[in-house]
C-alpha cells in the first residue's frame, strides 16, 4: 500500500510590514506547522504575488506533479487563485485541486495556527 503524500505548507508574509499579519507571530506558527502537523514540510515566502514570487512557484511546482497538496497561507482565498492559477496550470497543475487557500490576515498566532491544524487535519484524515 503506498503511504498518502502529505501536503506542504506554504506561508507567504505580506513582506512582513503588512498590519493584517501584525498579531501574527511568523515563526512561531512556521515552526508549529513544521513540528507538530503532518506535513511534508513548511515554507516561508515574502511575496508570492510579486515577480519574484511567481519565480518561484514557477522554479518550484513540480511539471505534472497531481499528487501534491498545498496549503498557502496567505491573504484572501479569491485573491489567491486570481494570483496563483495560472502558474499551477502552466505546470499541469490544478490549482482548484491541489490548494488549499487560507486567510491567515488578522489572526493571532494561536488562531492562525488552529486554521492550519484545521486544513492539515481535514486532508490527511486525522
Ligand atoms: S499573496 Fe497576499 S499575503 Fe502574499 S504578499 Fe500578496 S497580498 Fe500579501
Amino acid at each position: 500500500m503506498s503511504e498518502k503524500k502529505l501536503p506542504r505548507f506554504i506561508m507567504c508574509f505580506c513582506t512582513g510590514e503588512c498590519p493584517g499579519f501584525s498579531k501574527l507571530n511568523l515563526w512561531k506558527l512556521i515552526n508549529y506547522v513544521r513540528n507538530e502537523l503532518d506535513v511534508e514540510y513548511a515554507i516561508v515566502h515574502p511575496q508570492l504575488c510579486v515577480t519574484d514570487g511567481d519565480k518561484f512557484l514557477r522554479d518550484y511546482l513540480r511539471e505534472g506533479d497531481k499528487d501534491t497538496v498545498y496549503i498557502i497561507g496567505a491573504c484572501d482565498p479569491r485573491m489567491q487563485r486570481k494570483m496563483f492559477k495560472d502558474v499551477f496550470s502552466e505546470k499541469g497543475l490544478d490549482f482548484d485541486k491541489q490548494v488549499v487557500s487560507l486567510d491567515l490576515r488578522n489572526m493571532d498566532t494561536e488562531e492562525a495556527m488552529k486554521k492550519v491544524a484545521e486544513a492539515v487535519n481535514k486532508l490527511v484524515g486525522a
